[in-house]
């Protein structure tokens, strides 16, 4: 089973639109990961169909229990962070606000308080309509730890991949370099890095690259909307040869995937499916395919 990441430095490359293409050309041979928990939006162009749903905690929380409760107003002197809120009567933990440091348990006098295990959020195993399963999550409103929940999102399709022998764990990962995209490093076979010919994507795509070196991991790069900008995209290219890494290809700005994008598609559907992008794409993904021994399996 190899392990294919799809990332970029900053969110608007037109990295997820990829993703989804490329999950849709692996068809059921592929388990997909979004693991761009904290923005996750694959799901609109690929509408999976939930079969699993879970829920996930992650850290901890004060929670109160009023009926012990003396009103000594001690756990709100001692919290840092405005977590516990009353009327004068009711104390209440405010979820977001809590950072679980327990200074509130051990000081109230009467064991009023006690920790619990925080919802950071939820996640599911569903169906696309390619036939494959795919593992996303939904991170909740002011959630932090979005690197453990990619962990979680990875290890279940991997899971899944391993029991069902599918040749492809295909992931969404997030933008940037933080914890959760080094979450979704671990155990990669090859990194796609999808950048534009900006000072930003060229400052993204390095800073990318220093990470996944750190990982000794092979990678190779798409440049999006090249024709927007033909001299950063000759930077990009020379960069890219310095660095050894591998030009997986251009794609033109096309208004196409835009338009597939709000009917919730992917550029390889109709009516897009015979544009030029499209066959960039295809051809794209049969490199990939090549580079990691995929087309004979
Ligand atoms: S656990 Fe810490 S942050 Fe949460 S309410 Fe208690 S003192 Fe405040
Ligand atoms: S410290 Fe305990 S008893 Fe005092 S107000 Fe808070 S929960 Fe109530």
């Amino acid at each position: 089973m190899k392990e294919i990441v799809v990332l970029s430095g900053k969110g608007g490359t037109g990295k997820t639109s990829l993703t989804a293409s490329f999950a849709l050309l692996a068809g059921s041979s592929a388990v997909v990961a979004d693991c761009d928990v904290d923005a996750s939006d694959m799901h609109l162009l690929l509408a999976p169909v939930a079969e699993r749903e879970e829920m996930f905690y992650s850290g901890k929380e004060a929670v109160i229990d009023n009926e012990a409760c003396i009103s000594c107003n001690r756990c709100l002197e001692v919290c840092h962070f405005d977590a516990v809120e009353t009327d004068g009567t009711l104390y209440e933990i405010n979820s977001v606000n809590c950072e679980g440091c327990s200074y509130c348990e051990r000081v109230c006098p009467v064991d009023a308080i006690t920790m619990k295990p925080s919802l950071a959020g939820d996640w599911y195993v569903s169906k696309i309509r390619s036939g494959a399963r795919m593992v996303h999550a939904r991170l909740g409103i002011g959630a932090e730890n979005s690197g453990k929940l990619v962990a979680r999102v990875k290890n279940e399709a991997k899971d899944i991949a391993s029991k069902d022998s599918k040749a492809l764990v295909l992931v969404d990962g997030s933008p940037g370099i933080g914890c959760p995209v080094v979450s979704s490093l671990s155990g990669a076979n090859y990194i796609v890095i999808v950048t534009e010919p900006t000072i930003s994507g060229l400052h993204d795509l390095k800073r990318l690259r220093e990470l996944i070196v750190k990982f000794r991991l092979p990678s190779g790069c798409i440049i999006n909307k090249a024709d927007l900008n033909s001299g950063y995209t000759d930077e990009i290219q020379k960069y890219l040869k310095h660095e050894k890494m591998d030009m997986l290809g251009t794609l033109p700005y096309d208004e196409k995937i835009t338009s597939a994008m709000v009917q919730g598609k992917s550029i390889l559907e109709e009516p897009y499916s015979g544009s030029e992008t499209a066959g960039i794409i295809r051809e794209i993904w049969q490199n990939i395919q090549f580079k990691l021994g995929l087309d004979g399996e």
